[in-house]
């Protein structure tokens, strides 16, 4: 969390943070090695005040003389984790809805709209959709290939699309990019269920029958035939650039 956000919450709640290594509380005493931060993106500060706020009542209205802080301030498996000193009900409730409505909520801007869990080499966040972009590395601009491929239902011959680098670890995720690839004469994009992903996607669809090819197979597919960002031209396979998409 950034270091404003930080002392803010310090400041204002000195009780809760009191863990927090700073000028004064070095001064008095405090070990650094032992202070924490509060290791998770600026997105969930509304959630982390929230529950601060809940435990200053606690302390100050309800007759309840021993202090209640926070131990420790994390992001874990994409949620918001907030441990305590002790637990009384209303605290227990507290951290545990914070948990749960982070998951609906980026940890980057807060949004609470198109946002999910996503994951990337082995790290799982809850990001919108900008923000996953953004975190997963993929350029603003990402070039678009177009491919033979056999229909699995038809046996025909099919062009397909492949906007590279878009789509995470699998290769899957289009929705950036996938009006803009509806658009595109040089292949036939629909918006598709898909089985494996148990929602809707942009994903080929074969120009004789229609049968949706799977995003992960013409992934793979690309794979085979080097498609990568770096990319410009493929002299092994039947491969052509067709053009540039931004991502957002
Ligand atoms: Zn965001
Ligand atoms: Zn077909």
């Amino acid at each position: 969390m950034n270091q404003e956000l930080e002392a803010y919450l310090t400041d204002s709640y000195p009780t809760f943070f009191h863990y927090r290594a700073t000028d004064e509380t070095v001064a008095d005493g405090m070990d650094p090695a032992i202070a924490h931060e509060i290791a998770c993106d600026d997105g969930w500060f509304p959630l982390i005040e929230a529950v601060a706020t809940i435990a200053k009542k606690q302390f100050n209205t309800r007759g309840d003389r021993e202090t209640i802080h926070a131990t420790q301030i994390k992001e874990k498996f994409g949620a918001l984790r907030i441990y305590v000193n002790r637990s009384p009900d209303r605290i227990t409730a507290a951290t545990w809805m914070a948990q749960r409505l982070s998951e609906q909520m980026c940890e980057r801007c807060g949004a609470t709209q198109g946002t999910r869990k996503q994951s990337d080499t082995g790290w799982m966040k809850t990001l919108c959709e900008s923000c996953g972009l953004e975190w997963r590395g993929v350029p603003e601009e990402v070039p678009v290939w177009q491919f033979t491929y056999e229909c699995h239902e038809c046996g025909s011959e099919t062009p397909v699309l492949y906007p590279v680098g878009v789509g995470g670890k699998h290769g899957g995720a289009w929705e950036p990019v996938g009006e803009q690839l509806k658009t595109l004469t040089e292949g036939n994009i629909q918006e598709v269920f898909s089985e494996v992903q148990r929602t809707v996607v942009y994903g080929n669809c074969c120009v004789e029958c229609d049968a949706y090819q799977g995003n992960y197979y013409v992934y793979e597919a690309a794979a085979d035939r080097d498609l990568t960002l770096e990319t410009t031209a493929s002299h092994d396979h039947d491969a052509t650039r067709v053009t540039t998409v931004t991502t957002r």
